[in-house]
């Protein structure tokens, strides 16, 4: 090998290693941002794929709505409306013993749905060209990794030394077992444009090169083998079940009367199988393989699984039904592991996101959601810091809120999957029952969990809240939550519709906060034809436009770091735009003062009421760049508010003057 030194060196701000739903979202999120360097390098060259992860959350589906293109995905995905439930009678026989809705009610305007990560990578990296981010460089592999622990505390230094190898066609193009239907028994990438294939043949065209590349930040998004992770020296804590699962997608030619909704089919002897609609008429199935082969050493070598053996297992659980399919489009085996990282950075310089930090199992349909929501985390961390919009202190949040959200999907799957993969004993018919209540009392527990809305972070530079942890005195709270209680400090802000102020048209609040990098001040305005409340807001007016307010000390050289939304409780005839005054609006602005008041032609929202803010006196809410509440106050606040911005926001060196 080369002494790093000899080879082609550049400098980057930021590289990510892996280009699946983890790295590409990070590569989203950073692109939004101006003036970043980025590289994101994946070692796979392939052809396109199925299969892999399929279920949307609801949050997801929020946060793809605020980079926009949750259109896309709304033409596309099978939504999951209802789940079934069957289980064996007193005779052995399959019956529906109930059905429930799938998924919150009114928790998110986006319920949840299926497609295939194919489409959702697709997606991605045309926002990302929108944005004018990187191409992803396939067949590209690091081989040392170094990080010179004397530099991690340096503005602009680039303590990390990554050196790059370029792959041969054949290093870097998945094997498929010799099947000829698409599997995942190797993960592999989707090219979907002539230019990307192109750009697969230039990077073989290097292949046995190496380059050296430097940067300030380094995302380990390299999937459940993570090569980073074992690189920083962090190790996986968990166990690896011994239940072998199948999954084929399938077009379905079958009398099973529930095969377009999603249900559970537990047998009475044969084991337990998932049917999940997807897009196309399509139908995935998850089977619980038993009587496997296993070699000398006792393990199952799952690459001698065929999509012929899964359908056999499938069509004895679901018996006396019949099941065949003209049409296979993927299929993979697995075995459950369980699995989260004790560490999800070094130095916070290294950072590992999605599978490389957590791998559960696919049935709850978490995988690719949380290891999307892992970068939405962090991506705009990572670009305000290299902006010197904020400290570095804000990167320890990463860790600090992500990972206990895969603590709780792990216990959560171990929960599901063994009620799911649990056998029930012949003639026992209290355990049977025991189990099955147990199963569906934990599908409806898991609901909004499942749906990504109650993910709530901890206290932080970033929330500021009181925290549950003994003796934890760490965090001086400054937010009045009883000002917004259906407004949850370190938990996703809610939408409901409210109405331009200007031209009557109704939004959903979300529509508001879109992702690109700016806090959001909302300001409940309350009542604004109380006079002394009127007051009130003007005072708070003409503090944002003072020069030491959070506006001036935080200004940024590009988009403002802060977006200002106004909301008030109307009535919206009795009120004019001229009474709000600057920087609440702006002239030639119509977008920023919004009533809660009744459309001519859309629901009514009933903000106020479902945000538990008082309609006369309102309140102030600070939002994060991912929409994330840190903080709640009154509108007099201001201190506290500059306090919390002191924790978490750092002055450009041209405000630091004023
Ligand atoms: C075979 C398989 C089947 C799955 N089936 C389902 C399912 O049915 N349902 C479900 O919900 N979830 C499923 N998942 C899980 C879901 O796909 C993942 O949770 C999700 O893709 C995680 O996203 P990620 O970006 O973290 O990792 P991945 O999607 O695994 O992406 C990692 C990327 O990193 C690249 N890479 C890896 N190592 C290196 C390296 N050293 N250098 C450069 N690049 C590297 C890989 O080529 C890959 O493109 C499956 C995963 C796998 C691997």
């Amino acid at each position: 090998m080369d002494h790093p030194t000899q080879l082609p060196t550049s400098e980057v701000d930021v590289v990510i290693v892996g280009a699946g739903p983890a790295g590409l979202m990070s590569n989203l999120w950073l692109s939004t941002f101006k003036g970043l360097s980025v590289r994101i390098i994946d070692k796979r060259t392939a052809t396109v794929y199925a299969g892999q992860a399929d279920g949307l959350v609801g949050r997801t589906q929020e946060v793809f709505n605020s980079f926009g293109f949750e259109e896309r995905v709304l033409k596309i995905a099978q939504p999951m409306a209802e789940f079934s439930f069957w289980e064996p009678d007193r005779n052995g026989q399959i019956f529906r013993s109930s059905r429930t809705a799938d998924g919150p009610p009114n928790m998110s305007r986006f319920q949840g749905a299926v497609l295939h990560q194919g489409y959702i990578e697709r997606f991605l990296k045309d926002a990302i060209k929108e944005r004018e981010g990187p191409d992803v460089e396939y067949g590209m592999q690091p081989d040392l990794l170094q990080v010179d622990e004397s530099m991690v505390e340096g503005d602009d230094s680039h303590p990390i030394t990554l050196r790059i190898r370029h792959l041969s066609e054949q290093e870097s193009a998945p094997s498929q077992f010799g099947h000829t239907i698409a599997n995942g028994l190797f993960r592999s990438t989707n090219f979907s444009t002539s230019e990307e294939e192109d750009q697969a043949i230039n990077t073989i065209a290097k292949a046995g090169t190496q380059e050296i590349i430097k940067c300030k930040y380094l995302l380990g998004c390299d999937g459940a083998h993570s090569w980073i992770r074992r690189q920083i020296g962090v190790n996986m804590e968990g166990d690896q079940t011994d239940f072998i699962w199948g999954v084929l997608d399938i077009h379905p030619l079958t009398d099973f009367p529930d095969i377009r909704s999603r249900c559970s089919i537990h047998s009475a002897r044969s084991g337990s199988l998932m049917v999940v609609p997807r897009e196309n008429e399509l139908v995935r199935l998850y089977i619980q393989l038993e009587d496997l082969e296993r070699n000398m050493d006792g393990r199952i070598d799952r690459s001698k699984i065929t999509p012929e053996d899964i359908l056999r297992a499938a069509q004895k659980i679901i018996t006396p039904y019949t099941l065949q399919y003209d049409y296979c489009d993927w299929f993979t085996a697995y075995q459950i592991g369980q699995r989260v990282s004790t560490r999800y950075t070094k130095f916070d310089r290294v950072f590992i996101l999605g599978d490389a930090c957590h791998t559960h199992s696919p049935k709850a349909g978490q995988g690719m959601n949380v290891s999307l929501m892992d970068a939405y985390n962090l991506g705009w961390k990572i670009a305000q810091v290299l902006q010197h919009k904020a400290p570095r202190s804000i990167l320890a949040t990463y860790e600090a809120e992500r990972r206990p959200v895969a603590q709780e999907l792990i216990e959560f799957d171990r929960k599901w999957s063994s009620l799911f993969s649990g056998k029930l004993e012949p003639n026992d018919n209290q355990a049977e029952d025991g189990l099955l209540e147990e199963f569906k009392q934990t599908f409806e527990d898991a609901k909004l969990f499942v749906a990504g809305i109650t993910v709530t972070y901890a206290p932080s530079v970033l929330v500021d809240k009181t925290s549950h942890q003994k003796n934890d005195h760490s965090t001086k709270v400054l937010s009045k939550t009883d000002l917004a209680k259906g407004i949850h400090l370190g938990m996703r802000i809610p939408s409901y519709r409210v109405l331009n102020q200007a031209d009557a048209r109704s939004w959903h609040l979300q529509d508001r906060l879109p992702s690109n990098g700016q806090w959001r001040l909302l300001i409940f305005a309350g009542s604004m034809i109380d006079l002394a409340q009127r007051e009130r807001v003007l005072a708070f007016a003409d503090y944002l436009l003072s020069p030491l307010s959070i506006l001036n000390t935080y200004a940024s050289e590009d988009i403002p770091l802060f977006d200002i939304i106004t909301v008030h409780s109307g009535p919206r005839t009795e009120v004019e735009l001229s009474h709000f005054p600057p920087p609440l609006r702006k002239m030639s602005e119509y977008n920023n003062v919004f009533v809660d008041d009744h459309s001519y032609l859309e629901p009514f929202g009933d903000a106020y009421k479902n945000y538990g803010v008082d309609s006369i006196r309102g309140c102030v809410v600070l939002i994060r760049p991912d929409q994330y509440v840190s903080w709640i106050g009154d509108l007099e606040d201001t201190d506290k508010l500059e306090t919390f911005c002191r924790g978490c926001l750092r002055r450009l060196p041209s405000s630091s003057s004023l």
